[in-house]
């Protein structure tokens, strides 16, 4: 038995054999990347099935190649600016290998004390980031819906355990606020939808007044749940106001972050999101705003024992079998077992310092004005807002027939074209065209190249 489980445990040559294998496919992979279409509309081919003996890592590479990595969208190109994650740093991938090669037990101090405290060192640098203090706790979670999810669950524990308490939001708010709130058993907490300005930011004197009626009324207010960083315009609701507000009708304030809360590491975006450092609780994104792979959220709370009080759980046997001081990343979170998250967020930040995020931050930020600058200026296209961070909505008018239809069409040939990717979305039930600016990968000649891309389809479909 033994010995058929053996090809379980490669020896040094084996492992150098492979190693040398994989390393030679990602460079391929990176070095083909700036010529590579942003979208590929081809299926992805069903994988080899499992065979009982042992298979070639030539086999599985060529599959991953051709049918992984080729179709759908090329979310590590620079000229993706479809969705709001990209990149997907080189150092983040080693810190997954080394995290996974080790195999740390990172959920539980007693098992893994040193992980441990390279994650609480994490949090706390992602806590200090957005201005938190020293009481702050928080967790990695596998990406914003999961942080904003925890932040809900500890917002309705400390203020709404019965619940009845009512809710405020914007209908700019992530979707998954709402799908957090039904998992959570708040799908039928009184809603109440607050209006937003011309640059789609949350109207603050309007929620003042609905807390106001509220309360009036005998509806006891609960969440309020604020952007910073909204999906379709990056707009920033006006935090400081709004945490004014919630001070003073003593009501808990989410902000979610996703998108733009880690901005606050660069000095631009500090000044947009002023008062996110009031927030009760926070959802962030590494795998956006710090451009990690996939796969890295975090959730931060003001008062650390928020998540605690929420998460915290013992059994028989998890006995703390050694003294520590750090407290474990299953207390503050729904998951036990969990991949060693830290590293991948570490390393990078280790190996490239800050000031290269902060400098990538600034850069998106300075990039995304550039191109609404462009396309306030360019013929026959409707620039939108100014963005405020790294997001912009736009749309072409074309000079006859339906606007809504042409930019439809002109976003499905634009992402068909595969020279630069981007999202379509609708603003106050308007057809847009949607640029997130936010891989690390992206510098100026991407977005000239996206500029002249979009005046090339415009003219060429109103040609038609
Ligand atoms: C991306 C995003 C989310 C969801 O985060 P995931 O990491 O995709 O789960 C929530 N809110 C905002 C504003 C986002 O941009």
């Amino acid at each position: 038995m033994a010995a058929a489980a053996r090809p379980l445990e490669p020896d040094a040559d084996a492992r150098a054999a492979m190693m040398a294998a994989v390393t030679a496919h990602a460079e391929r992979f990176l070095e083909g990347l700036p010529e590579r279409p942003t979208y590929d509309g081809a299926g992805g081919g069903a994988p080899p099935v499992f065979a009982e003996t042992p298979g070639a890592i030539e086999t599985a590479l060529a599959h991953i190649a051709r049918h992984i990595e080729d179709p759908g969208i090329a979310t590590a190109s620079g000229r993706f600016l479809g969705y709001i994650p990209g990149g997907g740093l080189f150092h983040a991938a080693l810190g997954d290998f080394l995290a996974a090669v080790s195999n740390k037990y990172a959920g539980f101090t007693p098992a893994a004390p040193g992980a441990v405290k390279l994650e609480n060192s994490c949090v706390h640098f992602l806590a200090q980031t957005v201005g938190f203090p020293a009481t702050a706790g928080g967790s990695l979670t596998s990406g914003g819906s999961i942080a904003n999810l925890a932040a809900i669950v500890a917002a309705r524990d400390a203020r709404d355990p019965k619940g009845g308490g009512a809710v405020y939001s914007a209908p700019t708010a992530h979707h998954c606020v709402d799908k957090a709130l039904r998992i959570a058993g708040r799908a039928e907490a009184p809603r109440r939808t607050l209006p937003v300005d011309a640059n789609y930011r949350i109207d603050a004197a309007a929620l003042d007044a609905a807390l106001a009626q509220d309360r009036k009324d005998g509806v006891r207010p609960w969440l309020v749940v604020a952007s910073a960083g909204t999906v379709d315009t990056g707009s920033v609701d006006p935090l400081d106001d709004i945490a004014d507000i919630c001070a003073r009708h003593d009501v808990w304030m989410h902000v979610d972050g996703a998108y733009g809360g880690l901005f606050m590491l660069c000095p631009e975006g500090r000044a947009a999101l002023k008062g996110i450092e009031r927030a009760d609780t926070l959802a962030v994104d590494p795998h956006k705003t710090l451009f990690l792979p996939y796969g890295t959220g975090a959730v931060l709370a003001r008062d650390g024992r928020t998540l605690r009080a929420a998460f915290s759980a013992t059994a028989d046997y998890l006995t703390e079998f050694a003294a520590h001081d750090d407290i474990s990343p299953s207390d503050l979170s729904p998951e036990l077992t969990r991949h060693f998250r830290a590293l991948r967020l570490w390393l990078p930040l280790q190996l490239t310092g800050v000031a290269a995020f902060r400098a990538a931050q600034s850069e998106k930020i300075a990039l995304a004005r550039y191109m609404h600058a462009r396309l306030s200026e360019m013929p026959g296209w409707d620039a939108g807002q100014p963005p405020d961070l790294s997001v912009l909505a736009f749309r072409y008018r074309p000079a006859t027939g339906d606007i809504d239809a042409f930019n439809g069409r002109l976003t499905k040939h634009l992402q068909d074209q595969g020279r630069a990717f981007f999202s379509g979305t609708r603003i106050r039930g308007r057809v847009h065209i949607r640029a997130a600016i936010l891989s690390f990968r992206t510098h100026l000649e991407h977005v000239e190249e996206a500029l002249a891309v979009l005046n090339e389809a415009a003219r060429a479909l109103e040609a038609e």
